[in-house]
């Protein structure tokens, strides 16, 4: 039987970490403050804005929450992130994604100040983890990082297989496993043979959105297995979530992460930390012992 990561209290742990850490921040002088920025009326989006701000409060920091209508021009978007740049209350900016069609997300997102670029898209940041000169980190692959750090010690020759190619999982989370000098191999949707390339992984991330992709026999025995995908179907009479691996047939891995309930709930932490990561570098504050060896490569 495989054993379970389990995100939910890997994230409450986490989450415990970022509020001692904000307590002192906020000891110190002004506590961290996170800017969320949410454009138009998607319910989806509105959910994840929610839950944002609630934890970011929960987590003893500042929330600062800026609505704008679809109708909002790029110019009112790009003009409230000047603001929040200036703002030194703000140590992190969030800007929820998707935006309205009419705004160019790119521009909007290079407007943000690196330092504040808790999102880690910035192409500054997204240079500096290609290059392993640090900066920010995107949440969704931090977290994949901190579940598997809690399985594997030593990454070093290890072959991971990553599923998916997007700049915000795929891309980032391959360039942190090869940082710790994993023999990294990216597919994609045009891959050949994918169950042959993944039969060889000692560690699988998976986030391709594609429910139940990777099969039973995909994954060798002992292997790690991150499932990223969230997918929203439709059983029976029931709708549920679940992930790109069909979890049943994972049995034979050496453990795996379920879905809901694994890198899932680690999104948002990771979100909370870097935040106080961002603000302890605006502060000038060192950072935490621990810290260092979850951003490995970002110093
Ligand atoms: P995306 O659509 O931007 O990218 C998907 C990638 O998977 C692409 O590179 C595509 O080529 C590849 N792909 C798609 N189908 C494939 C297939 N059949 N075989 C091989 N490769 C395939 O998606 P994304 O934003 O990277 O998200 C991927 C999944 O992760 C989605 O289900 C999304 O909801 C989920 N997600 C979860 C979290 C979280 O917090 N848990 C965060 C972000 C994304």
């Amino acid at each position: 039987m495989a054993d379970l990561i389990d995100g939910e209290s890997i994230a409450a742990r986490l989450r415990a970490r970022v509020k001692c850490e904000a307590t002192e921040l906020a000891a110190r002088g002004t506590p961290p403050g996170l800017a969320v920025v949410l454009v138009g009326e998607d319910p989806a989006s509105q959910v994840y804005v929610r839950s944002k701000l609630r934890r970011t409060v929960e987590a003893g920091m500042t929330s600062f929450e800026h609505r704008l209508p679809t109708s909002a021009s790029q110019d009112d978007l790009l003009q409230l992130i000047a603001r929040l740049n200036a703002d030194d209350r703000v140590d992190g900016i969030l800007v929820q994604l998707p935006l309205p069609g009419h705004i160019d997300s790119d521009l909007v997102l290079d407007a943000i100040d690196p330092l504040k670029d808790v999102d880690g898209f910035h192409p500054v940041n997204v240079g500096r983890l290609s290059a392993g000169t640090g900066g920010l980190i995107p949440c969704t692959p931090l977290g994949c990082m901190m579940l598997l750090d809690t399985v594997i010690d030593d990454f070093r020759g290890l072959k991971a297989v990553v599923i998916g190619k997007s700049n915000i999982v795929g891309k980032p989370v391959a360039m942190l496993l090869l940082e710790r000098e994993c023999t990294v191999t990216v597919t994609h949707i045009a891959t050949r043979n994918l169950p042959e390339i993944v039969r060889g992984a000692d560690i699988l991330v998976v986030a391709a959105g594609h429910a139940g992709l990777v099969r039973g026999d995909w994954v060798k025995p002992g292997a790690v297995v991150i499932d990223v995908g969230i997918n929203r179907i439709v059983d029976g009479e029931k709708r549920r979530i679940v992930g790109d691996v069909a979890f049943d047939e994972m049995d034979h891995a050496g453990s795996v992460t379920p879905v809901p309930g694994g890198v899932g709930p680690m999104t948002i932490a990771c979100l909370l930390e870097n935040t106080v990561r961002a603000a302890r570098r605006r502060r000038a504050e060192p950072m935490v012992a621990g810290d260092e060896a979850v951003h490995a490569g970002s110093a």
